[in-house]
């Protein structure tokens, strides 16, 4: 079955339900009882544990990644959270430099605590990669599309290098940015896939989840222990909520693709702006590599304006974009990571990475795309200095 099928049907239909129901119930039940106390019914002992609605969401999600098992958590954080469970102190993370901001903030300032070793780098410079690695490892972070500058980095090669080194090293990949539609990273030699469903799956902005998707089941078994252990789990109206999003998946990302072409083309030849960061453009540096990698660039774009306009007074003046956080939804949004989701990154380390003070973060979203250029437009002409 193709993606835009199973995100309709899996897990779902005749033989999931006593009714017929066609849509999957939201089961409230904390706890279930059984007849005898050896047998769980069907399974089913306590919602932590395991819930009819959260595992049909399970079941899709494993579905759309092509993994051996998935599990939906409470937020993308958690997910990641109860992924490093799979560690023990003293072992190392590489992971790459331009990176989710509330992601360097679990691993610096939750997790080196208990030994953890996490170390840095830009997976573009080859001559540090090759030294890094052969100082060994035990985990592989890396994030493609990057948050905010939209690099992406070579999953296939990442992986195999990692592997080369140590086999049994987790070689994990952030896909919230490209979602299941545009990108596999189990297909590219992924042990993990990572998601914050609060994104492009969810696809509304009403729901705050997670999920974490395995190629091999025996590390699924042992995530699934974790899930239950860690208790970080989402609720069942959640995950309700997460299944409706995933139906039209392949609808909004290609909606959001197009738009987001449009606008990442809009911005290149405005006059005022400095420099757009989108994969699907030609002047984008790893253009060739997406085209590659990836079956679409997404709905992302962050762009720098000149020194002819005021970033601030552009993102406070749009009508259609919303000035928020967070991305992937219906809406447009638009924000400026240096103060706003990039604040947890400390100055230096954003400058490092190339994330300046001027770079601003756009989420397209599905309405008509001459509305959203328009919007950019009118914001533009008072952002000029
Ligand atoms: C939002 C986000 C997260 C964190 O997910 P939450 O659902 O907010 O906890 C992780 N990685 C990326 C790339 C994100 O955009």
């Amino acid at each position: 079955m193709r993606i835009e099928t199973k995100g309709v049907h899996v897990g779902e239909g005749l033989e999931k339900t006593q009714n017929g129901d066609v849509v999957v119930p939201i089961h409230l039940a904390s706890t279930f009882a059984r007849r005898k106390v050896d047998e769980p019914t069907n399974g089913y002992e306590y919602s932590r544990a395991g819930n009819p609605t959260r595992d049909v969401l399970e079941e899709r999600l494993a579905a759309i990644e092509n993994g051996a098992g998935g599990l939906a958590f409470a937020s993308g954080l958690a997910a990641e959270a109860t992924a490093l469970f799979l560690l023990k102190r003293g072992d190392r993370v590489l992971v790459c430099s331009d990176l989710y901001g509330g992601t360097f903030r679990l691993f610096e300032q939750c997790f080196s605590q208990f030994g953890l070793r996490f170390r840095y780098i830009d997976f573009h410079d080859q001559e540090l990669l090759t030294k890094e690695l052969s100082e060994g490892l035990d985990m592989l972070w890396i994030e493609t599309p990057t948050n905010p500058l939209l690099r992406v980095y070579d999953i296939r090669a990442l992986a195999e290098a990692a592997h080369h080194q140590n086999p049994k090293a987790f070689v994990v990949v952030d896909n919230t940015f490209a979602s299941p539609y545009f990108q596999n990273p189990l297909d590219l030699g992924a042990d993990l896939v990572v998601h914050s469903t609060t994104k492009y799956i969810g696809g509304h902005s009403d729901v705050i989840g997670g999920a974490l998707i395995s190629r091999d089941k025996t590390v699924h078994e042992r995530l699934r222990f974790y899930q239950k252990a860690v208790g970080a789990t989402p609720s069942p109206f959640d995950s309700f909520l997460t299944l409706r999003g995933i139906k039209t998946l392949h609808l909004r990302m290609q909606r959001h693709q197009e738009n987001a072409m449009a606008v990442a083309h809009y911005l290149e030849s405005h006059e005022l702006v400095k420099k757009v960061n989108y994969p699907g453009l030609r002047s984008h540096p790893d253009h060739n590599l997406a085209k590659r990698q990836m079956r679409g660039f997404s709905g992302m774009v962050s762009f720098e304006l000149n020194d002819n306009a005021e970033p601030v007074r552009l993102i406070e003046s749009t009508k259609v974009f919303a000035l928020a956080e967070s991305l992937g939804g219906v809406e447009s949004l638009i924000e400026h990571p240096a103060s706003m989701t990039h604040a947890s990154m400390p100055k230096a380390e954003r400058e490092k990475v190339g994330l300046g003070d001027g770079l601003l973060r756009i989420s397209v979203g599905i309405e008509h795309k001459d509305d959203l250029i328009e919007d950019l437009e009118q914001a533009l002409n008072l952002a000029r200095r």
